[in-house]
Formats: C-alpha cells, structure tokens, sequence
C-alpha cells in the first residue's frame, strides 16, 4: 500500500478522506505546514495531498517548500476554482489540483493516476518494465523476471533477448535485428537461433502460465512484445 501524506486541518474533511482512502492506503495527518514539513523531512510519502487554506502558512508556500528538497508527487485542494489558482499551484510544484468541494470517486482517480505516472518514472530510471498490474516484471539492473510473483530463471541471451522486446513493446524485431542485439560480435549465426531462445522462453513461461501469451510471433518477419495482451489480462 502507499503512503500518502494529508496536510489538512479541517477534521470533518480529513474524516471524509480517511473513510474514502484508508483502506487501500497508508494515511499519515498533518494539520499544518510545519508538522506536514517535519514529517516529510523523517519518512517517505508515495502522494501528498496538500490543502491551501491551512492556519498561518498557507498551502502554496509548503508546496514550494516541499519541492525545494522533495519531488514527491502533490496533489492540491482548494475552495476555489480560478484558473490562476490552478496555475500558480503547477508553477510552485505541484503535480494535478482538485476544487473544493469534489467528488471522492474524482479524488481517487486522480490520486491512482498520480502514483501510477510516479511509478512509471521509477521504474524507467531503475531499468524496470512491469506489465499485468505488476505480474510480469523484468528488472534490467537486477536481470530478475517475475511472472505471477515467481521468478523465471533465463539465460544472459534470453534475459537479453525479452528485455529488448519487452522494453519496446508492440515493436516488430526481425530475427536480424534481435541477433545484433543480444549477439554481438558474434559472427555467421544461424537466424535459427533466435527462434530456439524464443521458445525456451516460452517454455520457460508456459510452466507458471499457459493463458499468457507475451512474446508473438510475426510471421515472416519477427517477434513482438504483447503489451495489450499484457494489459488486458
Ligand atoms: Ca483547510
């Protein structure tokens, strides 16, 4: 579950919020922008939901303050609904704004979509690509492949084979293309060999899951990363 920081002092909303997003998250309370500054400063918050009218400093201010040292994704509230308002909040920092009074489904959607755009660029600067709701994961950094939380054991040709498919998905790879890839250096291989990587890791995935289908063959010309096949499950 994720940590989310609420900085709000009015207990009618902050019970709102708590019935609305406690039991799919981590919900830590600040009333104001010190103590929400304090423990910004001693944990780690996945989302901070940041109101602007706060008691002595206003929300604007710990926005800015928050983005001095953190790139923790906020997500503003507010009473009103000027588009000056709006865009003063992006420039101090903040990442999507939501008006006062608004609906909870709203607020979750925009809370979902804020932790999934942070989590995308995680994983792209830790060489990570996930699929299937986090069921399929490959791990560049840590040449790990986890489908359905089990790990498949593939060879250093084979990790290398999937990660290039699975890092550009929906791409066509021609049997050329993926040998100068992962083979280099190498000389006079057989195109063959491609297609026996390819099946051993099909094999190797068939053994966890029959129903998912992630490496397609294009005939006569390649092999492709199925991400819709990805999504869709
Ligand atoms: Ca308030």
């Amino acid at each position: 579950m994720e940590n989310v920081l609420i900085v709000e002092d009015e207990q009618y909303m902050l019970d709102l919020m708590n019935i609305h997003l406690a039991d799919s998250h981590i919900i830590t309370v600040a009333k104001n922008g010190l103590e929400a500054l304090n423990l910004i400063r001693n944990h780690d918050f996945d989302l901070i939901i940041l109101d602007v009218m706060l008691p002595s400093v206003d929300g604007w201010t710990i926005c800015e303050k928050i983005r001095e040292n953190y790139d923790t994704p906020i997500l503003m509230l507010t009473a009103r609904s000027e588009v000056s308002d709006k865009v003063k909040g992006l420039e101090l920092g903040a990442d999507d704004y939501l008006t006062k009074p608004f609906e909870f489904d709203e607020l979750k959607a925009r809370i979902k979509a804020l932790l999934r755009r942070a989590k995308v660029n995680k994983d792209r600067q830790e060489g990570k690509v996930v699929y299937l709701n986090g069921q399929f994961i490959i791990n560049n950094m840590t040449r790990q492949v986890r489908l359905l939380n089990q790990d498949i054991d593939l060879t250093e040709k084979e990790f290398d084979l999937l990660f290039i498919l699975a890092n550009s998905p929906q791409r066509v790879f021609t049997r050329n293309i993926l040998i100068d890839k992962v083979w280099d250096y190498e000389e006079d291989l057989d195109l063959r060999i491609v297609d026996t990587h390819i099946k051993n890791i099909r094999e190797k995935f068939k053994k966890i899951s029959r129903e998912i289908k992630l490496i397609e063959t294009v005939w006569g010309v390649g092999y492709k990363f199925n991400s819709e096949e990805a999504i869709k499950k």
